[in-house]
């Protein structure tokens, strides 16, 4: 008879057992091996909604991964990160160096995001949305199209060299290498104008770095995708490593409810598992089938996991083959699980303190970045001082300071900048004051400014420039204010 006590869920830790090799001859020493011979997995083919899922993250990160380098905007790729120049064009954005601080904020929304997924359901990143994943399912799904499901792929690898087996694992490399090609070539392509890449590609014009980074980025997919699949999680990717540091007993995670299943067992399906002493848990081993990683969830959460809920979708449909009620693996929480807590009860749990504020955290910086965005203004100038001579007395008897300023235009058309020097009674430029500027460039210009020569004490005196863009016979677009100093001699 099943025992009427719950029993707990089994954690087991978070870390790789290492293989123990026992002396045989003597028991007091062993030899403890840190290498484990990789056993190659053939995750079988799944259907459900965690599956659904994850073919729509697959089609819609994707759709945006190949699709955004051909999209145009006005002129020019909408998304071009030209390194040359050193201009970051994003749709209607056009960013210098200068404007780093948006690349921070958009990093401190990314950290933010990983936070608050990982506290609120675990390795959803990694179940989901993560290239490795999602680079693995389409490597998987033209394997499975090419060789079949598991256990077709299990009998070609084990059956010896055909003429139908190598005509297969040619052709499965051929797509392979196509698809990985085509990554490389797109990654590129959001470096440099996709259109002339890939007229120098099929013509053979790329640049020799255009080719290294084409190429290594392919084998790079390629490997990662095709060969190394759950190893790049199991043993490369940090992300798996620190992740139980933002997990909680209030994470959800995909978990067996041993409580349920236990003591596990086949059986006939009009048999009544009370009557066997037997848990829900029919034991047909589909959930470790299905696994990408070619773990059994029934032995507690393990560091492995990514949480695609393949074994969940699988579960629900032997339950329902079997008749039993859905839900035997499950996202559900450790807390939810020890207390068989319903499903209102664990939502409850999930939005704590720590979820709400990573939320708070995040929408904060969101609206401060779109904010700072929708008030940009479309040009920025640099100013630096000329570090040849502090100042120098000239003709008329009037101090004389260089600078140099850098005008960046950020507009997509050209605009003339406006430049005053406040600050000094009698301050006033004397060069280049109304300075066009073209479409998206950038210009260097050397400004002196005069000041009369009793008008200041010696010293360092702030001054401002004062900088108004417009367009010719119109009216002004922006201004700002930079500050400098003016160095008056003894
Ligand atoms: S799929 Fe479900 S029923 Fe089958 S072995 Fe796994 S937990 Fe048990
Ligand atoms: S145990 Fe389940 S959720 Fe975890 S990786 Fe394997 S199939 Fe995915």
């Amino acid at each position: 008879m099943p025992s009427p006590e719950k029993p707990q869920p089994k954690t087991i830790p978070l870390v790789p057992v290492p293989a123990v090799v026992a002396d045989a001859e003597d028991s007091t020493q062993a030899m403890v091996s840190l290498y484990a011979a990789h056993k190659k997995i053939y995750p079988r083919s799944v259907h459900g909604r965690f599956a659904y899922w994850r073919w729509v993250l697959v089609w819609l990160t994707q759709l945006v991964f190949y699709g955004l380098p051909w999209l145009e905007w006005g002129q020019r790729q909408a998304v071009l990160f030209d390194l040359g120049a050193r201009r970051f064009y994003i749709f209607g954005l056009v960013l210098y160096p200068q404007d780093f601080i948006y690349l921070t904020a958009i990093l401190v929304i990314s950290a933010f995001s990983l936070f608050l997924f990982t506290a609120v359901a675990g390795r959803l990143w990694c179940g989901y949305a993560c290239p490795q994943t999602v680079y693995s399912e389409i490597f998987l799904w033209v394997e499975r199209s090419i060789e079949g499901d598991r256990s077709a792929r299990i009998r070609l690898d084990a059956a010896g060299m055909s003429m139908e087996k190598l005509f297969k694992k040619w052709f499965k490399h051929i797509v392979w290498i196509g698809i990985a090609i085509w990554t490389g070539f797109t990654f590129v392509g959001y470096f440099t104008p996709i259109r002339d890449l890939g007229l120098e590609f099929f013509t053979g014009n790329m640049s020799s770095w255009e080719v290294f980074w084409v190429f290594f980025y392919a084998l790079a997919t390629y490997g990662n995708a095709g060969f190394m699949r759950e190893q790049v999680c199991k043993y490369m990717c940090p992300y798996a490593r620190f992740q139980s540091a933002m997990f909680d007993k209030d994470t959800l995670i995909v978990t067996y409810d041993e409580g349920r299943g236990e003591p596990r067992g086949a059986r006939s399906k009009k048999a009544d598992p009370k009557a066997l002493g037997l848990g829900a848990c029919v034991d047909c081993s589909l959930c470790v089938q299905v696994c990408p990683t070619g773990i059994d969830i029934r032995q507690g959460l393990q560091y492995e996991c990514i949480g695609c809920g393949a074994c969940a979708d699988v579960c629900d449909t032997v339950m329902e083959k079997v008749g039993y009620p859905k839900g035997l693996i499950k996202y559900s929480t450790q807390n939810a699980l020890a207390g068989a807590w319903s499903r209102e009860q664990t939502w409850r749990r999930v939005l704590r303190p720590r979820v709400l504020l990573y939320t708070g955290i995040l929408l904060l910086v969101t609206v401060a970045l779109l904010s700072s965005l929708a008030m940009r203004q479309p040009f920025k100038v640099d100013v630096v001082r000329d570090r040849a001579a502090l100042a120098r007395i000239v003709a008329g008897g009037q101090i004389e300071n260089v600078y140099r300023l850098q005008i960046m235009n950020a507009a997509e058309k050209p605009l003339h900048f406006k430049l005053a020097a406040l600050g000094l009674p009698g301050l006033r430029i004397v060069t280049e004051a109304d300075v066009p500027v073209p479409a998206t460039e950038s210009r260097w210009v050397s400004v002196r400014l005069q000041l009369p020569y009793d008008a200041a004490q010696p010293g360092a005196h702030p001054i401002h420039f004062h900088i108004q863009s417009y367009e010719p016979g119109q009216q002004v677009v922006g201004e700002i204010e930079e500050k400098s100093v003016f160095m008056v001699p003894r």
